[in-house]
């Protein structure tokens, strides 16, 4: 596959699609340095890179989350990876499905959420509910690896919180 082939298949259907898939401390443009020699995707302890479209590693929180170990980052010759950049653009968001607003227990990710992002308010005739500080969640997605009900989701905020109020 091309390229210009890759290139619009990873944008295709926008923000989205790549902002799930792309690896840490890279931005859109590391298809262009990207040799698809698959030495981040061997070098990753946490088995969180894949091969993907047109062989370009992505990312995906299936079995664990990303520790920002970068050993994908100390391995990678080329000049895909910056860590002046920020790791991950998403922060995770509890959907609709989530147990605990069933008011069944579950308080799995929080549990794994490494900088207590994730925390459960008590509330009266109801289990604890959990919301997501996105001040701390770093995107890391180890709370979309453990969700039974696949209830987290990554996403861009649209506005930084930058209320001084
Ligand atoms: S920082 Fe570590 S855990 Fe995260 S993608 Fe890179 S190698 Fe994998
Ligand atoms: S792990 Fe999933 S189902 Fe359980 S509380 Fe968290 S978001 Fe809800
Ligand atoms: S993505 Fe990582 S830091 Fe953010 S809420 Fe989930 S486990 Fe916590």
């Amino acid at each position: 596959m091309s390229v210009s082939l890759a290139r619009r298949s990873f944008l295709r259907g926008g923000r989205a699609l790549s902002a799930e898939r792309k690896p840490p401390w890279t931005d859109e443009s590391f298809i262009e340095a990207c040799v698809r020699c698959g030495d981040c995707i061997d070098a990753c302890p946490e088995n969180v890179l894949f091969k993907g479209d047109g062989g370009f590693p992505q990312i995906r929180f299936q079995d664990e989350g990303c520790t920002f170990c970068q050993e994908c980052v100390r391995v990678c010759d080329e000049p895909v990876f910056d860590l002046a950049r920020e790791a991950f653009p998403w922060r995770a968001r509890i959907r609709d499905n989530c147990l605990a607003l069933a008011n069944i227990h579950c308080q799995s990710c929080q549990d794994v959420c490494e900088p207590s992002a994730i925390r459960f308010s008590p509330s009266l005739g109801h289990v604890p509910m959990p919301t997501v500080a996105l001040d701390d969640c770093t995107g890391c997605g180890a709370c979309v690896a453990v969700c039974p009900q696949d209830a987290i989701e990554l996403s861009a905020p649209e506005v930084k919180e930058t209320n001084h109020d």
